[in-house]
């Protein structure tokens, strides 16, 4: 699976690819049943990055603390959190690295407000209302990071920028650079639209409202489309086919098929994975849909996948 160790620069592994809740099952084995949870590996300098901490981040935490030279010096990493819907979050408590005092785990986040800022939330969750550990028997050092838009430089040459996406609750996109290479992600997202009645006919209908509206909406697909420009691998929400999302999905925060494809055509990435699953969504149709969508696009030479538990890439 992990093709030429040390010879790439960064290795991506997808650990959870699950949208909204997890979904075990026979029908659901092939791509997985966890949610959320991306690791991204720097073998040139022994980095650990994981993006959100869906039910996925259980197996990669297992994973972690048995790989060879891990007992000395113990586990450093930086977990990056798209937002704290629970399906990306939900894993957290049984990620077995924070129950040992020589883990390091900064956990980056959007901040909500000031009232609600991430360690509160993610604090929350692991409190014994809902979880039987205390907050306390937690032995490894953790910090929190309030992140907003902007570019963060997470020191050996990784550089983190930070995006919000049109989601319910502030979400966050990232594009992380490093020697050259390009990952990003929008994990839920959907494409901006116009929040103003469009429709002339329409007795609320404001000529210079729905102008406006329209132009917000090409500024902010611009800016997406510069966010991601270039990536080597962009990992994309790709929930609904644009049938299923025009009937009566809109609004609810998720993207189609269709819309990542076209993003990343139109961003000149070189590889979509596509995550976030609909639940009800079985292998086979998955199947089915990786055999409509999937492979190399002609024209733009992009290659997309429907991600699935343990397919990894080396860039
Ligand atoms: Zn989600
Ligand atoms: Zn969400």
């Amino acid at each position: 699976m992990r093709s030429r160790p040390g010879a790439d620069a960064l290795i991506v592994t997808f650990w959870g690819v699950r949208g909204s809740i997890p979904t075990p099952g026979y029908e659901t084995s092939r791509y997985g049943g966890n949610t959320l949870c991306v690791e991204v590996g720097f073998p040139g300098c022994d980095r650990t990055l994981i993006i959100d901490a869906g039910s996925g981040i259980r197996r990669l935490g297992d994973d972690l603390l048995g790989r060879p030279g891990r007992g000395v010096g113990g586990l450093t990493a930086d977990l990056l959190l798209s937002h704290t819907h629970l399906d990306h979050i939900l894993g957290l408590p049984f990620f077995q690295p924070l129950y040992r005092r020589d883990t390091r785990i900064s956990i980056y986040g959007p901040a909500i407000s000031p009232e609600d800022r991430l360690e509160q939330v993610i604090g929350g969750q692991m409190s014994y209302r809902y979880f039987p550990v205390r907050q306390v028997e937690l032995a490894a050092e953790i910090s929190y990071v309030d992140l907003r838009e902007g570019v963060y430089d997470l020191g050996d040459g990784i550089r983190l920028s930070a995006t919000y996406l049109n989601h319910p609750l502030l979400c966050m996109g990232y594009r992380i650079e490093y020697c050259g290479r390009v990952i990003c992600t929008a994990f839920d997202t959907e494409p901006f639209r116009n929040i103003f009645i469009t429709d002339p006919a329409d007795p609320r209908y404001d000529e210079i409202m729905a102008l406006e509206g329209e132009q917000a909406v090409e500024a902010a697909a611009l800016r997406m489309k510069a966010f991601l420009r270039g990536a080597d691998l962009l990992i994309h929400d790709g929930q609904f086919t644009e049938q299923e999302y025009r009937a009566g999905r809109v609004g609810w925060g998720h993207s189609s098929v269709e819309h990542a494809v076209n993003l990343a055509e139109a961003s000149g990435s070189r590889r979509l994975a596509l995550v976030h699953h609909d639940p009800v969504r079985t292998d086979d149709e998955l199947d089915g849909l990786a055999q409509r969508y999937g492979g190399m696009r002609q024209g733009s030479g992009l290659e997309v996948c429907f991600a699935r538990e343990g397919l990894s890439f080396s860039l």
